[in-house]
């Protein structure tokens, strides 16, 4: 069984309202056995929502207490973010997922890439906290970029 990010299958959860639909990965699953997870509406977020980014390092920073995930409001939305990646390990465990595809660069499911913190677009190497939770319980995470 895999896990993936909801988002790339055409369900409406992204921080618009849209979602990010993408036919190499609805090919890669045809004959495959999947899960959809939404970490952030599973952490409480509302959809639309307004976008967020990791301001230190990455998501392991994030798990660790040390880096906050802050919308371009300046509001602090930390808890939500880990609170949805527990939630979506719970998922992940309870149906002995082994691997996760997921968004790359969300703040959430970015496998390699995040965005940098100052909502102007640049991106740094690094993971989003859900992402970070998943590998950290020895889940194998790819993005749609790695297909
Ligand atoms: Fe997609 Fe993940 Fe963002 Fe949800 S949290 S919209 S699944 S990238």
């Amino acid at each position: 069984m895999i896990i993936i990010s909801a988002c790339l299958v055409g369900v409406n959860c992204k921080y618009s309202g849209g979602n990010n639909d993408n036919e190499k990965v609805k090919e890669f699953l045809k004959d495959k056995e999947f899960i959809i997870i939404c970490p952030e509406q599973l952490g409480g977020l509302a959809t639309p929502r307004n976008p967020s980014e990791i301001n230190y390092i990455d998501g392991s920073e994030v798990l660790n207490g040390n880096s906050k995930v802050i919308t371009w409001e300046n509001i602090d939305v930390t808890d939500n973010f880990v609170n949805g990646a527990k939630e979506s390990l719970k998922i992940a465990q309870m149906y002995n997922c082994k691997q996760a595809l997921l968004k790359e660069s969300s703040p959430s499911c970015g496998c390699n890439f995040i965005y940098d913190g100052s909502f102007t677009g640049n991106k740094v190497c690094g993971m989003g906290v859900t992402a970070a939770l998943f590998k950290e319980n020895n889940i194998e995470v790819f993005s749609e970029k790695e297909l």
